[in-house]
């Protein structure tokens, strides 16, 4: 077990939640604001499974009513703002990269290291748009980290009438909880955590089961994805490329 104070929850940043409906509203064609309003509070879309493999997405597509994904026949690239970081982040974040390669057939590759320091607007436009931002940081620079929250993570979907795909995102880590971890020797649990702001980053929102790494209240320390994790990375996999 961990001390009390190493328990800390997890949520999504609503904030980039917010981006992401924006983005989609600056990236839509004209004459389809209806589409716009449906995908403006879709936080938390569930959808129904069998009990005890729960999985939700971030967005599901009012288009296509296929979750929202990344396209999958192309790399995520993403880049590392290492300020704040503990010394050993190269591998805990290579670790929970891989690991999420793994589970969920993605490719995610590093463009190395920037100065960059915007998580919270992320350009998703464009033929090159933003790589995903992955750095440290504590709450006076990022609110949304105050009280127990260890991470956040999300992404940025633009779209059309042909439907939604992330295209950016973001994921800044507490820079206090993290050092306190590498100090202790505790990679499992930053790893885990890693991966569940990862699970974000790809479009998966939190369920009750403590039993799934995606859970809302914490995390288990071991970086190991639940059978409802796997099912709805599998779900993303099988949104067609394009
Ligand atoms: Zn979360």
């Amino acid at each position: 077990m961990l001390p009390p104070q190493r328990q800390r929850t997890l949520t999504v940043i609503s904030v980039v939640v917010t981006t992401v409906a924006l983005a989609a509203y600056l990236a839509l064609a004209p004459g389809t604001a209806a589409r716009v309003r449906a995908l403006v509070g879709l936080e938390g879309t569930a959808r129904p499974d069998s009990p005890g493999t729960p999985y939700t997405f971030l967005q599901q597509d009012p288009v296509t009513q296929e979750p929202v994904a990344w396209d999958r026949c192309r790399p995520i690239e993403y880049v590392v703002n290492p300020a704040g970081a503990p010394p050993d982040w190269p591998t805990v974040l290579g670790d929970a990269v891989s690991r999420m390669e793994r589970a969920s057939g993605l490719t995610i590759t590093s463009l190395g290291e920037t100065d960059d320091r915007d998580f919270e607007d992320r350009d998703p436009t464009g033929y090159s748009p933003d790589p995903v931002l992955l750095g440290w940081a504590d709450e006076d620079e990022v609110p949304d980290l105050a009280g127990d929250v260890a991470g956040i993570g999300g992404a940025v979907a633009t779209g059309d009438t042909r439907g939604f795909r992330y295209r950016t995102g973001a994921m800044v880590l507490d820079s206090d909880l993290f050092a306190d971890l590498s100090d202790d020797g505790r990679q499992d649990v930053a790893v885990a955590i890693v991966l569940h702001e990862l699970g974000h980053v790809v479009g998966l929102d939190h369920v009750d089961d403590p039993g799934e790494l995606m859970n809302a209240e914490g995390v288990a320390p071991r970086p190991r994805f639940g059978p409802g994790d796997l099912k709805g990375l599998a779900a993303l996999a099988d949104v067609p490329c394009g």
